[in-house]
């Protein structure tokens, strides 16, 4: 599992799990914000599923330190404090995590360390069928892919020189945490126009 949604997600996560008749083993977590890091605990103590993540987002998983205390853009930092006021920013935290870092292989998927929405944001990458999970990294509509160079990331330019690592892989998929996923040719012109010049496949 990529990502374990809020914490209230727990339940209907637990029934796609039985629904697809495979042990869960294994939760990567692309970074410690709360919609991506909320059930985690929960489905690692049902399931016994071991939890991964970069070193860097581990403190705020484990409850040990909050985000809202890390460096960076102003009005994050104001945006994470208020949400730790009204106790929606820290996940619930999780006991037992395997930290990884660059090129660490979970699986078959390498990760690719990409900091900047948060300092320990990572990013899945499947060189067998050119899937990318790139996190809260890029999101994306209908329409478009658009990264995520807004108020819910702590470092912008660093996300950006994050994800200069995409140009050079040749991504068949892209599966964002925020909608839809993009395929083929959409996907590559839409890298193509997010990145600017270069190569991208
Ligand atoms: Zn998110
Ligand atoms: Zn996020």
């Amino acid at each position: 599992m990529i990502d374990a949604g809020q914490p209230w997600n727990a339940a209907a996560l637990l029934r796609a799990i039985q629904f697809l008749g495979e042990p869960l083993r294994r939760i990567v977590i692309t970074h410690a914000h709360p919609d991506h890091a909320g059930s985690a605990a929960e489905l690692a103590s049902e399931t016994g599923a071991l939890v991964y993540a970069h070193e860097q987002d581990i403190h705020y998983l484990q409850g040990r330190a909050c985000m809202a205390d890390a460096d960076g853009y102003g009005p994050c930092r104001l945006l994470l404090s208020t949400a730790r006021f009204l106790r929606l920013l820290d996940p619930p935290p999780i006991e037992k995590i395997v930290a990884v870092s660059k090129d660490d292989m979970i699986g078959t998927l390498r990760v690719i360390y990409t900091p900047g929405h948060t300092p320990g944001s990572i990013s899945m990458w499947s060189e067998d069928d050119g899937f990318l999970f790139c996190g809260d990294n890029i999101s994306s509509t209908v329409k478009k892919l658009s990264l995520n160079l807004t108020w819910f990331t702590l470092d912008f330019d660093r996300l950006k020189c994050s994800t200069e690592q995409y140009r050079e892989l040749p991504v068949n998929m892209l599966l964002p945490g925020h909608g839809p996923a993009f395929g083929g040719e959409k996907c590559s012109r839409e890298l193509r126009r997010l990145l600017g010049g270069g190569s991208v496949y």
